[in-house]
């Protein structure tokens, strides 16, 4: 079978065959057989023709088998994972991970790192002092025993087909694609052997998907896609049009996932965590309804049995359990400069897109893969949309290492937010929802 005859049957806008996808997959994931611009040009046929529900879905599992795929079924409980689309001040999975395990739901969970103006899981657990993320998979295995919970970056054998095709379409302007993008994610995810995913799709100018519409679509795709696949899958979109939560960078956003697992937490992260927690407990089966799953994340986050899970779970994985209640033994930076409010009124939007870049200046994530990222730095948000503000009130804390780009975080900081007259209407967080 040649590459320039399955190339030219998609750009014809035919579908492709089982046998023709595993072809482009295998050299893919081997190297071998197509060159390079051979992969591209069919990504960019199946950009332009887009593929069929059936087609995606052996995309997808022929992505998955391209590497390793773990078999969990020896470790006990019912296995459900969450999963994030990327945001801004996006910590959910700190905070609901250790809430769906104190309710009896195991997590295995495969995240990744930040990139641009949103954040990443494994950047997050890494500001806690000796946290790995690089497990072997005995070390996970090991972790879900115990701890019924571990959080690891993903390995190079699993899904190797996509590491080489999301490095091709990253410079073939090939990325924004239903199939390619719900291919890329659900291999990832079928490779961790879980039986139920959560997925949070967000939606607006910080989220990777800006409209309404066009997070539907994904959000349709990725759960039909997966039922196709034998996963249980429910999606919702959420807005990411400010930030959740009011902290921006990694150690910062550690202390607000402890606040909020100690109950202390801002209402939106707190209710979206909840939302979500409830979703793969309801998913696992152990509540019938969402007001019931609810109720029980509830009572775990009131107890601190949640809280009680997350000191467990750094402690398995190398972390210093000590800065649950400590929270100086995280990196931290006294430098901090105020972003105050040049006049009255209500607050009426805050970018979030804008808030994320401003951390990533400050060295708080990355511009490219290879940055190294300051665990210390990042943005506070005082004042949300909605919040009545005086002529000189703070509506940003920024805490910042180096001078070098302050100017520059200053000036975009100054332009992330708007007021209004009148008290606007702050819309709802979860959008819809889709199972
Ligand atoms: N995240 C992924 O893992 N893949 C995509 O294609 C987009 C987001």
């Amino acid at each position: 079978m040649r590459a320039v005859d399955i190339i030219r049957k998609k750009r014809d806008g035919q579908a492709l065959t089982e046998l023709e996808l595993a072809a482009f997959v295998v050299a893919a994931s081997t190297g071998k057989d197509w060159e390079k611009y051979q992969l591209s040009a069919l990504l960019m046929a199946i950009f332009f023709r887009g593929m069929n529900p059936e087609e995606t879905a052996l995309l997808t599992k022929l992505m998955t088998n391209s590497g390793k795929r773990f078999d969990l079924s020896d470790i006990p409980g019912p296995k459900v994972d969450k999963h994030s689309t990327g945001g801004v001040g996006d910590k959910t999975s700190l905070i609901l991970a250790p809430l769906a395990v104190a309710c009896g739901v195991t997590v295995p969970m495969m995240s990744g790192r930040g990139l641009g103006h949103t954040g990443g899981t494994l950047d997050k657990l890494e500001a806690i002092p000796g946290f790995r993320v690089h497990l072997s998979e005995a070390e996970f295995r090991d972790a879900l025993r115990k701890v019924r919970v571990g959080m690891m970056g993903q390995t190079a054998d699993v899904a190797p087909a996509d590491k080489t095709l999301y490095a091709l379409r990253d410079v073939t302007g090939t990325v924004e694609c239903l199939p390619l993008i719900t291919s890329s994610i659900l291999s990832k995810k079928l490779a961790e052997g879980i039986e139920g995913l959560v997925m949070d799709v967000k939606c607006g100018q910080g989220a990777f998907m800006k409209t309404h519409a066009h997070a539907k679509q994904l959000a349709e795709t990725i759960v039909h896609v997966s039922k196709l696949n034998g996963l249980r899958c429910e999606a919702v979109i959420t807005a990411m049009e400010q930030p959740l939560g009011n902290e921006v960078g990694n150690s910062l956003e550690v202390i607000e996932s402890l606040e909020t697992l100690k109950g202390r937490g801002p209402k939106d992260l707190t209710d979206l965590s909840v939302d979500l927690a409830a979703r793969m407990v309801r998913l696992a089966g152990i509540a019938k309804t969402q007001p019931e799953a609810e109720a029980k994340v509830r009572a775990a986050l009131t107890s601190g049995a949640g809280v009680e899970v997350f000191r467990r779970m750094v402690e398995q994985q190398g972390g210093d359990p000590k800065i649950v209640d400590d929270y100086k033994r995280l990196p931290h930076t006294e430098k901090t400069m105020t972003v105050a409010s040049p006049t009255r009124g209500f607050l009426s939007t805050m970018n979030a897109e804008k808030v994320g870049v401003a951390s990533m200046l400050l060295g708080g994530g990355r511009s490219r893969a290879e940055d190294r990222i300051d665990p210390s730095v990042g943005i506070t948000v005082r004042a949300k949309p909605g919040m009545a503000i005086s002529d000189g009130e703070a509506i940003f804390t920024v805490h910042y290492r180096d001078e070098s780009r302050l100017k520059e975080v200053q000036q975009l900081l100054d332009t992330a937010y708007t007021f209004s007259e009148t008290t606007p209407t702050n819309s709802p967080l979860i959008l819809e929802q889709l199972t």
